[in-house]
């Protein structure tokens, strides 16, 4: 039955920023379709907690520095006794004119978003080569992968590199049955996007520019997300899919 290909029964996802926002989304998402969930976040993630209960498990972690790494991928084993999924989507956005833009807002970003993503995949991708298993990354891209932005150099630098090396890792573990690809959110309603909703002006232009008419939510990622991290993907690799309420196709 097709709809069997997209269940997650018996897999274990680790998905990072599973506090808020698209990750707690992603989370939810995951455990109703079968999977057990080790979320990673620098504030409690108790919130998903309540919403998931004991297939969900939570790692405190600050993903700025790549120390954090080897015990996510430890606790992860520890308590569900392997990894079949990652999802790479906490991540930060500074704002500053370029003309003025810091160097600690470069590092502070790029560490995060691209960074520690790379060893963090590195490190679960070599769980799944010994494992034998293959398994699925889903790298949380951007719409500023695909495009310049105004005022986000170091963002837009990460997000352009989170595709291109959704592409590189690809190409090397395809033939290990790992499939890495990626999800380009448009404009979603989070955090992320607080300051940008606020500032009216901006936040009009964006608006009148989707096609669908609205800001996205969480939910809107869910479906993506599955498909990514399901048997339904097997012969998906290194492309990086816009849920963008068609906002890149204008
Ligand atoms: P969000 O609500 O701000 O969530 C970001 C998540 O990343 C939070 O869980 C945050 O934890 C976590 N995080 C940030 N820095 C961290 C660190 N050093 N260590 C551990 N966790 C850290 O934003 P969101 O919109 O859900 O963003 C999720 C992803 O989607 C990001 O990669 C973002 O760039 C991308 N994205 C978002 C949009 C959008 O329109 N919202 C569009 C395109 C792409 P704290 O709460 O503790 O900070």
């Amino acid at each position: 039955m097709i709809l069997d290909l997209f269940g997650l029964k018996g897999k274990v996802a680790i998905v990072t920023g599973s506090n808020t926002g698209l990750g707690q989304g992603i989370c939810r998402a995951f455990a109703e379709a079968g999977a057990k969930v080790v979320g990673v976040s620098r504030r409690p993630s108790d919130e998903t907690k309540e919403m998931i209960g004991e297939a969900f498990h939570n790692v405190i972690a600050d993903l700025s520095s790549c120390e954090v790494i080897p015990s996510i991928v430890e606790e992860t084993v520890a308590k569900f006794g392997r990894v079949d999924i990652l999802v790479n989507n906490a991540g930060i956005i500074k704002r500053q004119d370029s003309l003025e833009f810091s160097e600690e807002n470069w590092d502070t970003v790029l560490n995060v978003n691209l960074k520690t993503v790379f060893f963090l995949t590195q490190a679960v991708a070599r769980r799944f080569v010994e494992q034998g298993t293959g398994g699925k990354i889903i790298n949380i891209a951007s719409m500023l992968s695909y495009q310049g932005g105004i005022r986000v150099p170091s963002y837009t630098a990460s997000k352009s590199a989170i595709r291109g090396i959704t592409m590189t890792l690809s190409n090397e573990w395809a033939k290990y049955g790992i499939n890495v690809n990626g999800i380009a959110p448009g404009y979603m309603a989070t955090n992320n996007t607080e300051q940008l909703r606020q500032d009216g002006e901006r936040s009009a232009d964006i608006l009148a520019r989707i096609p669908a008419g609205r800001w996205g939510t969480p939910a809107d990622l869910e479906g993506a997300a599955v498909f990514l991290a399901s048997a339904a993907s097997d012969y998906v690799n290194g492309f990086t899919l816009a849920v963008d309420g068609g906002w890149l196709g204008r």
